[in-house]
């Protein structure tokens, strides 16, 4: 135990008069933390003996994959308050404020009863000791995967889609699945993963998506999964991906650990695409010279009618880049362009809201019947 600052701090104003009932009855934890050698035994005024009690701590034994933690106290607001004006009256600025003196304690406690490495960065686990509530939670970090994937078909979605009507109850709607398709790329990528790491839940983030009837080929679109309080961190990578790409529908590749700063760069970055759009009407040669002279621009295009009731109604400006049109049974056009710009209007004007577009280009209504994402030009 230290000794001298509270002896001199407390004669301070006192003519030199020194009496044991003066003393504060403090914990000897409180009591060493703050400095302080004359003090009453008794319940501690500041914390009412929290400090000493580590019945909390010690039910901690968890039952999940862990290589380091860190401890978060929740302390009543009565007892920080009194640590404060505690250290304001005696001056005892040096002073460790009882939380960060009590996770230090208990991280060492834990580390030595779980063999464990502590880590005040980045930890796997948090485990808050809450005094408030009586309880602790552990607060497990999700784990992120990051790889690309592809899709080829044209009759899934990218994420899990909840049934509008019941969202996700389950209702004569959905055939009482809760959901408006049977499955997504979501789902065939987490499955196999989730039976392994066992976590509560996934959240997937693309670099973007795409329709439920556009496939997604090329080299795939960047993704990260992110797996919720997951059992198990350690996995075997690569015959997860195996696993997974025995389901025709979708492929990953590079399947790999990722920071999760990584997931808002996928959101916030802005990524060129290249399409393929198949469409419904053949084309001449000057034709389609014609489109790949006149698209090559900047296109005005007001939200699609098709998304106007999920989206707000504004006009973007995307620039389309290249168009190669090629003429065999039918018209294909490959399209190089910005990210955000809707392809099937692109091609049919969608009366008149984008523009130009392929039909307000050749003066008749062209429609695109199927479409692909060719690449997705990013290089994260
Ligand atoms: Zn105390
Ligand atoms: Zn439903």
């Amino acid at each position: 135990m230290r000794t001298g600052h509270f002896t001199r701090n407390i004669l301070k104003g006192n003519d030199g008069i020194t009496s044991m009932e003066d003393a504060p009855r403090l914990c000897p934890f409180c009591a060493d933390r703050l400095g302080i050698a004359d003090y009453r035994e008794g319940r501690c005024e500041i914390c009412n003996d929290t400090c000493m009690d580590t019945s909390l701590a010690d039910t901690i034994d968890p039952t999940f994959e862990y290589h380091t933690f860190n401890v978060g106290v929740v302390l009543p607001k009565d007892v920080v308050e009194r640590d404060e004006a505690f250290v304001r009256e005696h001056e005892l600025a040096h002073a460790h404020g009882i939380k960060t003196a009590l996770n230090r304690a208990l991280r060492s406690r834990l580390s030595e009863r779980l063999n464990a490495q502590a880590d005040t960065e980045d930890p796997d686990v948090i485990f808050e000791i809450d005094h408030i509530k009586g309880r602790v939670f552990y607060r497990i970090k999700s784990l992120a995967l990051c790889g690309r994937y592809r899709k080829e078909v044209r009759t899934i979605p990218q994420t899990r889609w909840w049934c509008t009507k019941c969202r996700g109850r389950g209702c004569e709607h959905c055939g009482h699945t809760g959901k408006m398709y049977p499955t997504s790329v979501e789902e065939i990528v987490s499955a196999p993963i989730m039976r392994v790491a066992s976590g509560r839940k996934t959240k997937f983030h693309g670099a973007g998506r795409e329709d439920i009837d556009v496939r997604m080929l090329g080299e795939g679109r960047p993704f990260v999964l992110e797996i919720i309080n997951p059992k198990v961190r350690t996995l075997d990578l690569e015959a997860l991906q195996d696993e997974i790409n025995k389901d025709e529908r979708v492929h990953v590749y590079d399947l790999r650990p990722c920071e999760k700063a990584r997931i808002e760069k996928l959101k916030n970055t802005k990524y060129r695409k290249t399409y393929r759009a198949h469409i419904d009407k053949k084309l001449s040669n000057n034709e389609i010279e014609l489109i790949e002279k006149k698209l090559e621009t900047e296109i005005r295009q007001r939200t699609p009618i098709r998304v106007s009731h999920r989206r707000s109604d504004k006009i973007r400006k995307r620039k389309v880049y290249k168009v190669r049109g090629n003429n065999n049974k039918t018209t294909v056009l490959e399209i190089y362009c910005d990210g955000g710009l809707y392809i099937k209007e692109l091609i049919s004007g969608d009366e008149g809201r984008t523009n130009p577009s392929v039909s307000s280009i050749l003066g008749t209504h062209v429609r695109c019947t199927a479409l692909d994402v060719l690449e997705v030009h990013c290089d994260l």
